[in-house]
Order: C-alpha cells, then structure tokens, then sequence
C-alpha cells in the first residue's frame, strides 16, 4: 500500500516531520532526478535527521540507481506487519 506523506498526514509537504508518521508505517524515497523509488531504512534516518521536518531529513537519502541526493522526497512504501 503506497502513498503520498501529505495523504496520510494531510498537512503540506514542507510542514510534516518525521513525528507525523507512526512507525508502523515504512518510509520510502523518491528521486528527484531520475523517479526511482525505494524504501529506506527508517532507523538511520531517525539517527540523522538532526532537523525531523522532512524536507531536511531528505538531504541523507540518496539514491540507489542513479546516485543522486538532492530534491528527494519521502513517501509512504507500505505497513509493517504487525
Ligand atoms: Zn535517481
């Protein structure tokens, strides 16, 4: 179950943080430069993210096909089980 962060918050992009989105849901990233999408390891990010608003917790994702590191985006990649 894919989503977009602002549909399952429903705030805007630039205001949500890391604290808006349960554990339980899976972070993935999106790239900017070339739309490859993957899902991170959330745990690493927490460590950090020393800024949770997600548009500065984007700036340590990179991505894994075309290495690119900027304009990232975070989005929901699915749910734990549980
Ligand atoms: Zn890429």
């Amino acid at each position: 179950m894919e989503m977009e962060v602002t549909a399952l918050v429903g705030k805007a992009y630039y205001e949500i943080t890391l604290d808006d989105i349960a554990e339980w849901w899976i972070l993935g990233g999106v790239c900017g430069c070339c739309g490859h999408k993957g899902p991170l390891n959330r745990d690493w990010i927490e460590r950090k993210a020393q800024n949770r608003l997600l548009r500065f917790a984007s700036r340590y994702i990179h991505c894994k096909r075309c290495g690119n590191g900027h304009l990232n985006r975070f989005y929901i990649a699915g749910k734990l089980p549980r």
